[in-house]
């Protein structure tokens, strides 16, 4: 087969893998999350910030049928069908399901690393993230794992994205669970192994060389999956240049405006130095529109490193107590330490201002902006960390409809998949969620998970977070 039709017929194959995702029975050990299972649904008197970044409506109803939305407008004109199952939502939200771009199912810190195929997909989902990509992974057969049986039904959790191991250069240590990659042509079979295993994306670390990242993207490309990176010895221009279709993190990691950076090299404390980067000048605005012109989509995770600026940091008491008691003392150990010299990375409150105005300059020049939280062990969780980012986005200057986009839609425009997902319209898949009150006029009120349904399903967030108290960090 040449690499064209091969291409296509990977990517439809992929489309019939997502279009077959609902199953068709739920095993017991997801079913007793459900509270809402019939196959005609009428959420009435609700909120419903749409996703396509249009101002909140007030009273709407929302009818759901096999799965998807069928109607959508004010409670007043649409006729509910005799046969729903009426739940009258007046006092809530209702948003699209979030789709996270920057997810992982693991625990990290200095002393641990642990999968938690239990607790990991369960909080995506209490926390109405409905849809994850992996962004790198330490366990990658374990998320091959989780997502059939995620897709088969036998798993509670959000419909996955897999990109396989983190591939990168040089291994800066032998104790290193990347793939690092030494020729173009141990990357072209590396990215077609991966290809063949279920990855539909790729990500690449910071020090890859530019020979390197462009065998990977090119191979990619050629069977139809897409390219990431965390970057820092190739600069956002040069990966732009190089055809990368998104670059996770935003400013901190663009070395671009290092002074005396090497061709290839990851300057030394990359990530402190862009404290010293203009967010208005001429240097950052020209990176933004070559980034626009080749659709290079940024991913935002500022919740995760809020975690790491000092005056800014609060551990969210609802992540404390999903955190395994022995997990927990480290966690908060390591957070008492915190702009101490014990502390392995500190982040300036000034850097993340920057960043989150590096979101807004990419977003207001036309950029595709996407969420993640890039959960690691310092207190950041699957699906709180979303939420969290909610909050910094509308901190950072985006109204709450924006905020509500950039998490929704924009993840299922990158994904290649809002066509079916992503927004609340007629005719998409019901991925929705379901919030008791009003994130629009207090932000905080998006923690107020109620239902998150995925395929029409309605799972009961509280049942699903009480589920896995004090199991994250270590199942
Ligand atoms: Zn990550």
């Amino acid at each position: 087969m040449n690499r064209l039709l091969l291409a296509i017929s990977m990517v439809l194959a992929a489309r019939t893998a997502s279009a077959q995702a609902k199953p068709t029975k739920l095993a017991p050990t997801v079913a007793r999350f459900v509270a809402v299972d019939d196959s005609v649904v009428a959420l009435t008197h609700v909120r419903v910030v749409d996703g396509t970044g249009r101002p909140a409506a007030d009273d709407q109803t929302i009818v759901i049928r096999d799965g998807r939305i069928a109607a959508v407008g004010r409670a007043a004109s649409v006729s509910v069908p005799t046969t729903a199952r009426v739940l009258d939502l007046a006092g809530h939200t209702v948003i699209p399901g979030l789709v996270g771009m920057h997810e992982h199912t693991y625990f990290a810190s200095g002393t641990r690393l642990t999968q938690m195929p239990v607790s990991a997909p369960r909080l995506y989902l209490a926390n109405g993230v409905t849809t994850i990509r992996t962004t790198g992974s330490f366990f990658p057969y374990v998320e091959i794992n989780m997502k059939r049986a995620i897709d088969e039904g036998t798993l509670a959790g959000p419909r996955m994205h897999i990109t396989g191991p983190y591939l990168n250069g040089d291994p800066s240590s032998p104790l290193s669970y990347e793939r690092h990659l030494r020729s173009e042509a141990e990357a072209r079979r590396v990215v077609d192994y991966w290809a063949a295993e279920g990855a539909t994306w790729l990500k690449v670390m910071g020090t890859v060389s530019r020979a390197i990242l462009a065998a990977v993207i090119d191979e990619a490309h050629q069977r139809g999956l897409r390219v990431t990176a965390h970057l820092c010895s190739v600069t956002f221009r040069e990966a732009a240049a190089l055809g990368i279709d998104n670059v996770e993190h935003g400013l901190i990691t663009d070395s671009d405006y290092v002074p005396d950076k090497q061709a290839d090299a990851c300057p030394r404390d990359n990530m402190k130095k862009q404290i010293e980067v203009d967010v208005d000048g001429e240097a950052v605005k020209r990176s933004i529109r070559e980034l626009v012109a080749r659709h290079v989509a940024v991913t935002s995770t500022l919740s995760v490193y809020e975690l790491f600026v000092a005056s800014r940091a609060k551990l969210d008491p609802r992540a404390l107590d999903a955190l395994a008691p022995a997990v927990r003392e480290e966690v908060e150990a390591d957070h008492a330490a915190l702009g101490t010299e014990k502390s392995e990375f500190d982040l300036s409150p000034v850097l993340f201002q920057k960043m989150m105005q590096y979101d807004r300059a990419f977003v207001r020049a036309g950029g595709l902006l996407v969420s993640g939280v890039d959960p690691w062990g310092n207190g950041s969780l699957p699906g709180y960390g979303d939420l969290r980012n909610f909050e910094l986005f509308v901190e950072a200057g985006f109204t709450p409809e924006e905020a509500i986009r950039i998490m929704s839609a924009n993840g299922a425009t990158l994904l290649g998949e809002s066509g079916w997902h992503g927004t609340i319209e007629a005719g998409k898949v019901a991925d929705v969620a379901v919030i008791n009150g009003d994130p629009v006029h207090k932000p905080a009120d998006i923690y107020n998970m109620a239902l998150v349904f995925r395929d029409g399903i309605g799972y009961d967030s509280k049942k699903l977070i009480e589920s896995v108290k004090g199991q994250v960090g270590i199942r």
